[in-house]
This record gives structure tokens, C-alpha cells and sequence, in this order.
């Protein structure tokens, strides 16, 4: 059920906060993982950490071109392709009248675009392997809205809205397609967002059920569970993991 033992697995963004919590759990769990993002010495660290015949390429998601050669030289190395995190992400905190286009289409294209132009690239990988898991990173502002994000916001309610279209699209290939919706987690993101948002901090533990903030090891399991045999008869779900902080009105 929960055996990764031979399969392969890309996570973009894998080099940080909760991609590497996902690494970190796919990895424990037996798949060999590729770590794709920008910074390659961040990434040779982490796939170093990670053990399992981890490996780092570099990626800017982005981009076309740097996809479908990730996607390449990910099969090249590894024989197969057969579990694709959509993680890699960004945040401009800027409210809409301030926000530039050029901000706007930065989000987009990292948050949302790139879960398009990677899973595009790694459907025929996933059919040659017989079937295959994506998972893509949403957000409570895929369910929130905050004045502060709208481009933010509008790449994860679009994340949500994709991994149905693509559930739908290739459920005949075998291939399940779901979300994750984190909560608020210590990472470099929302260690900005605190400095840029005043009083979140407290605002989070207050709302949140759980009462912490979560850490990136609390997407392991959920990782595990959404990339292996335990879930082949879900699609197009958008799973929160956010100690309830959405459960409240
Ligand atoms: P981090 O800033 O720690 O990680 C972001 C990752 O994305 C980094 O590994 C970065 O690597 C990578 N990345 C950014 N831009 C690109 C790019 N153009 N090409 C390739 N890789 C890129 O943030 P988190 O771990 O917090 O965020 C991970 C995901 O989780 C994001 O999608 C975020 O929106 C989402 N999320 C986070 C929440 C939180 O509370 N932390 C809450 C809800 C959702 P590099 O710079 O080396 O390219």
C-alpha cells in the first residue's frame, strides 16, 4: 500500500520547506527522487540528504524548454517517471491596484502554469509506465481569499480547478491526480509573509485548531499516501493538511 520501492518520482521546489517534507517521505518510502528547482546548490544538498539514489536537476518551471528537459533528463537517469510534484511556488504580496503585470504573470506562470507545463511533459512518461500520481500544491487561499494576494490566490484556486481537469483527462491512463491544501508552515515563504504582514503570526496559532504552525515533515505521509497503491481509487480530491485552520468560519 505504501511501498515506493522502484518507482521515480520528480518534486519541483524539492529543495526547501514542504517539497523536501515530500521528498523526505517519498524517499523513506523506497522512490528514487529527483529534485528539480533553480538554486543547485540548495538541491545537490538536499538530494544528498535524502539518500535513495536521489539526484538534482536543475529546473526553472517557468520556463518550456527547462521543463520538457527536466522531464527528459529525469527518465534518461532514472528509466521511468512515475510520481510528479507540483510544489514549486512563489508569493508577490501586493494588493491588486498595486500589483504590476509583470508581478502578476510571475506568480502565475511559477504557481499554476508550470503544474500545466510539467504535467503536460510527464503524461507520456506516466502512460509508458503503466499509470502515475501527480500532486499539486494549492493553499488556503485556494478556498480564502487575502487582499494582499490576489495573484497568489488566483494560481491556487486554479490549481484546484486543473487537478480536476487532468483527474478527468487521464483517469483511462491510470493516472491519479490530486491536491494538497496546506495550512500555514514554517517555511522561507511565510517567513517572509512575516515580516510582511504584521501580527500573522499570532493570528495563525490563534485560528489554528492544532495550535502550532505546521513543518515541513508534516507532508510526508500525505506524499506517501498520494503516490502510492493506498490511493488508486482517488482523483481530483484537494486534501487540506492545515490542522484545521479551515475548518472554522
Ligand atoms: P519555499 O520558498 O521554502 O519553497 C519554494 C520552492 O519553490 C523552492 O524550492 C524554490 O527553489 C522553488 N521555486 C520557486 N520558483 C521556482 C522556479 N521558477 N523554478 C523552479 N523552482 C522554483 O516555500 P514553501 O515550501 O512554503 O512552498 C512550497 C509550496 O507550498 C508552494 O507552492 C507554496 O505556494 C505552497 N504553500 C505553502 C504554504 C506555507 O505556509 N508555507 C501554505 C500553502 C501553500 P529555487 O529557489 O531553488 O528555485
Amino acid at each position: 500500500m505504501f511501498d515506493l520501492t522502484g518507482k521515480v518520482a520528480i518534486v519541483t521546489g524539492g529543495n526547501g520547506g514542504i517539497g523536501l517534507g515530500m521528498a523526505r517521505g517519498l524517499a523513506a518510502a523506497g522512490a528514487r527522487v529527483v529534485v528539480a528547482a533553480r538554486n543547485t546548490k540548495k538541491s545537490a544538498a538536499a538530494a544528498r540528504a535524502l539518500g535513495s539514489g536521489a539526484l538534482a536537476i536543475e529546473v526553472d518551471v517557468t520556463d518550456e524548454t527547462s521543463v520538457n528537459d527536466l522531464i527528459r533528463a529525469a527518465v534518461a537517469q532514472c528509466g521511468r517517471l512515475d510520481i510528479l510534484v507540483n510544489n514549486a511556488g512563489i508569493n508577490i504580496r501586493k494588493p491588486p491596484h498595486v500589483l504590476s503585470l509583470g508581478e502578476w504573470r510571475q506568480v502565475i506562470d511559477t504557481n499554476l502554469t508550470s503544474a500545466y507545463l510539467c504535467s503536460h511533459g510527464a503524461h507520456a512518461e506516466m502512460q509508458r509506465a503503466g499509470g502515475g500520481k501527480i500532486i499539486n500544491i494549492g493553499s488556503m487561499m485556494s478556498i480564502f481569499g487575502a487582499a494582499y494576494a490576489p495573484a497568489y490566490a488566483a494560481s491556487k484556486g486554479g490549481i484546484v480547478q486543473f487537478t480536476k481537469a487532468c483527474a478527468a483527462a487521464w483517469a483511462p491512463d491510470n493516472i491519479q491526480v490530486n491536491a494538497i491544501l496546506p495550512g500555514w508552515i514554517d517555511t522561507d515563504l511565510t517567513r517572509h509573509a512575516r515580516d510582511q504582514v504584521a501580527g500573522l503570526h499570532d493570528s495563525v496559532l490563534r485560528r489554528t485548531p492544532a495550535a502550532r504552525w505546521g513543518v515541513s515533515d508534516d507532508f510526508r505521509g500525505i506524499a506517501v499516501f498520494l503516490a502510492g497503491a493506498a490511493s488508486a481509487f482517488i482523483t481530483g480530491a484537494a486534501i487540506t493538511v492545515d490542522g484545521g485552520y479551515s475548518i472554522l468560519g
